[in-house]
């Protein structure tokens, strides 16, 4: 059993209780045994906490492999294309499809971005934990008002999915499809509702290019509709939307790749959480953030996978081999990473990811033989390892 907030234990037992709340872990031995209590074993199988999937996009399932574009604004083209041929319905099973595939995975936690509100239903209707935001766009400041008013309806209708373990949030979308006014009217309607935010954030080296001078695929299709130069100088992503307001402790920036030492210093300063996506990074934008730097500068910092559509399936334990490779974690660290340091990422570290008395009972059971360093078996493993999954105590795989 690896509790994560605490040593490893050999032979291992988690007590859930019948709210689905964890009381005693400890060795098997001394782990009460009520006799009413139903019982499972999982002979050569690590027990840790439900890893912590920071980053999806959960509507878009079953899409993978169906856009392929190696330029980026192509891609989400493809996308938007892709989106217009669903119902409601048809997004619906999708986000339940995807939730299924996150517990099959080990996920018990998720923070989706999405602009359908199938994700949130769909987290409700299947009792799934998690975040999700509900993501903004104006491509020109005179759309602002409208989208907001229209956004604003959107984001009460949506609320009546967020009881329980389930909870919305807003997401103004990116630099490139959300002008200043609406990251300034989003963050403060976040702030009102004490709702949390999330972005994507200094992804495509032309979002820089486009708040830099004005250049690019971004900066050319945005001429092209008639859209003004946001910024009447050089700005970096993060300073940009930091001048609106937007970041803060309750703010989780996805990506974060083209950023420098004073963007970091501004994401402290901020207390913003980061969700690394390293395979999605490398699939789209050919490079790596600088995840290593924002360990050291103290940020917390969430795996996520982003969306199937980038790179499939959804392996979150894949990704955390990526960001072990790049930040110099140890394997300790790195379950750490993909548990605790999610949850702590998204607000959500007293209530799930390490095995605690006092928080769910989310758990996973991943096959790892007689391997005699479990966290090196764990990180090693592939989803067929995963044997079992509970969501607060509920078995969901
Ligand atoms: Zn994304």
């Amino acid at each position: 059993m690896l509790p994560v907030d605490a040593a490893p234990i050999a032979h291992g037992a988690v007590l859930v209780d019948d709210d689905g709340r964890i009381v005693a872990v400890g060795p098997d031995h001394a782990v009460p045994r009520p006799a009413n209590a139903e019982s499972h074993d999982f002979p050569g199988a690590a027990l840790l906490p439900g890893l912590v999937n920071t980053h999806t996009h959960l509507e878009l399932t079953g899409f993978a492999g169906m856009a392929e574009e190696a330029d980026f604004w192509e891609w989400i083209k493809h996308i938007i294309a892709l989106k217009a041929t669903r119902t409601d319905e048809d997004f619906f099973d999708a986000a339940s499809r995807g939730i299924r595939a996150a517990w099959a995975a080990g996920v018990t936690t998720i923070c989706d971005m999405g602009n359908t509100g199938s994700v949130i239903a769909a987290m409700h209707a299947l009792g799934a934990n998690g975040i999700a935001h509900h993501e903004a766009f104006d491509m020109h400041t005179a759309e602002t008002s409208a989208v907001m008013k229209q956004f604003s309806g959107e984001l009460d209708r949506l609320s009546e999915h967020a009881t329980g373990r389930v909870a919305i949030g807003v997401s103004p979308h990116s630099p490139y499809t959300v002008s200043g006014p609406l990251y300034r009217s989003v963050s403060d309607l976040a702030r009102s509702h004490g709702v949390p935010i999330g972005v994507h954030v200094a992804e495509p080296a032309d979002e820089s290019a486009l708040l830099r001078d004005y250049t690019g695929i971004f900066a050319d299709a945005l001429r092209a509709r008639g859209v003004p130069r946001m910024s009447p100088e050089s700005i970096s992503p993060i300073a940009w939307l930091d001048r609106h307001g937007v970041l803060g402790q309750r703010t989780l920036c996805a990506h974060a790749i083209h950023t420098d030492a004073a963007d970091t210093a501004i994401m402290v300063q901020r207390g913003v959480a980061v969700a690394h996506c390293p395979r999605s990074n490398r699939r789209h934008h050919h490079t790596d953030a600088p995840v290593a730097r924002y360990v050291e500068a103290g940020l917390r910092v969430g795996i996520g996978t982003d969306s199937e559509v980038s790179v499939a399936p959804l392996d979150l334990i894949a990704e955390a081999r990526e960001a072990r490779r790049l930040t110099g974690w140890t394997a300790a660290q790195t379950v750490r990473a993909l548990t605790l340091g999610g949850a702590e990422a998204l607000g959500l570290d007293t209530a799930c990811g390490s095995l605690s008395a006092g928080k769910w009972g989310d758990i996973t059971a991943i096959r790892i033989g007689d391997s005699q360093v479990p966290e090196e078996a764990v990180l090693a493993s592939a989803i067929g390892d995963v044997v079992a999954t509970w969501s607060g105590g509920r078995p969901v795989h």
